[in-house]
């Protein structure tokens, strides 16, 4: 049996292959950080992670971490209405309330779940979800998991959003959902807008803070600080798995009967195991760090500027962004992935994305910016775009 489906699926992989799809994975030998090395033994500059706050290696979530360790263990063991409750993880969700200016909290194993477990719980056939067009993958199965009717604007693309809410009028209720930031351009959705169609539609809101928590606003509490909105959306989700620490975990914030309900119906909750107390922990320190000082808030939006600006200044064609992620247009797929290689030499770790990841003809290298990357890299960095971008003629 297993011979026709291995042909099969020998067939798929060569396909994938063939149209230059096939995703293969460079191996790193230390820990996450700005200065990374590869099991080839190359020390690169590392502008692909979304370690945006540089916490992946941080000493003060390491200590939290190890002292959960010793004092609660390795793992629960347990989902958490059966006995997978720790102290630690009831006092992270507060914390993240807290955060986002929200009324509760209830912790997944990563964002992909609370996404994908956010929808189902909460609205019936007789409702409809309206989603960006250019909203996460998570968002996007989350959706297809409830049976509301489904409405997709285009990205970012406020009266056509008007046009949906129009639309899905004699729907009972109506949820928008957007992600704050998208990934592939680094552009910021227009929250305030939404929040104001969303009043004026009778529909509530749910921001997907994935790339934006710690990044945008200038405390890093994501697009409701930007606006000037926060407690604004019912619904909130995030992930503890990019600026927040990189580690694991997601969580999903917001009003206080919605996380109840989640708490009681969501699938990912109830059938799948909390996250490890070491993860807790440090979410709870990591949260106490970014309250007490805005020194890695202010540092990565300080090299955001300063590394945009340059490019621009450089000559590149930057998309417009209010993020971390610094878009750097190519156009051309196969110039991309030279150009990513060139950099790789020059010890600069980023990728170059294409089609179908972003649209036909719009390849493009992205670069994310970190507060773990000191003025040198970033300027080890210009200086390479600069060198190749000469070389390959695109300056
Ligand atoms: C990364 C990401 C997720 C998934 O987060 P995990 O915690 O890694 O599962 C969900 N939504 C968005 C918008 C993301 O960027």
């Amino acid at each position: 049996m297993y011979n026709n489906y291995q042909n099969h699926l020998s067939g798929i992989l060569n396909e994938i292959k063939e149209a230059g799809l096939y995703k293969s994975e460079r191996i790193i030998v230390s820990p996450q950080g700005a200065e990374i090395e590869l099991n080839t033994g190359q020390k690169v500059l590392n502008f692909c992670a979304n370690n945006y706050l540089g916490l992946s290696n941080n000493s003060s979530l390491k200590e939290s971490a190890k002292s959960a360790l010793d004092n609660y263990g390795y793992g629960m063991s347990s989902v958490r209405f059966i006995c997978g409750t720790s102290d630690l993880h009831k006092e992270l969700e507060a914390k993240i309330a807290g955060f986002f200016g929200t009324d509760d909290t209830i912790l997944y194993a990563a964002c992909f779940d609370a996404n994908g477990g956010v929808f189902e719980p909460l609205l019936t056939e007789e409702d409809a979800i309206i989603s960006d067009a250019l909203n996460h993958a998570s968002i996007i199965d989350g959706v297809r998991l409830c049976k509301a009717q489904r409405y997709r604007y285009e990205n970012a693309d406020m009266a056509d959003l008007e046009k949906q809410l129009i639309a899905s009028q004699a729907q009972r209720y109506r949820l928008i959902v957007t992600d704050g930031v998208f990934s592939m351009d680094g552009n910021v959705a227009p929250l305030d807008k939404i929040i104001s169609l969303a009043a004026e539609y009778d529909a509530m809101v749910m921001v997907d803070e994935s790339h934006s928590a710690g990044v945008v606003g200038e405390t890093g509490r994501g697009v409701t600080e930007l606006f000037n909105i926060r407690g604004e959306a019912e619904i909130i989700t995030g992930t503890l798995g990019k600026a927040f620490g990189g580690a694991i975990g997601g969580f999903t914030t917001g009003k206080k009967e919605i996380i109840e309900i989640l708490r009681q119906r969501s699938r990912p909750y109830l059938f799948s195991n909390s996250i490890p107390p070491m993860v807790a922990a440090a979410g709870i320190r990591m949260i106490d760090m970014m309250t007490e000082t805005n020194e890695l808030q202010d540092k990565l939006h300080r090299n955001s500027e300063y590394f945009i600006t340059s490019m621009t200044r450089l000559g590149f064609d930057i998309k417009p962004t209010k993020s971390a992620i610094c878009a750097v247009m190519l156009y051309d797929a196969k110039l991309s992935q030279e150009f990513a290689a060139k950099l790789l030499e020059e010890g600069i770790y980023v990728i170059g994305f294409y089609f179908p990841v972003v649209p036909k003809g719009q390849a493009r290298i992205r670069v994310q910016l970190s507060a773990a990357h000191e003025t040198e890299h970033l300027d080890k960095a210009l200086k390479a775009f600069e060198k190749i971008g000469k070389d390959l003629g695109v300056l």
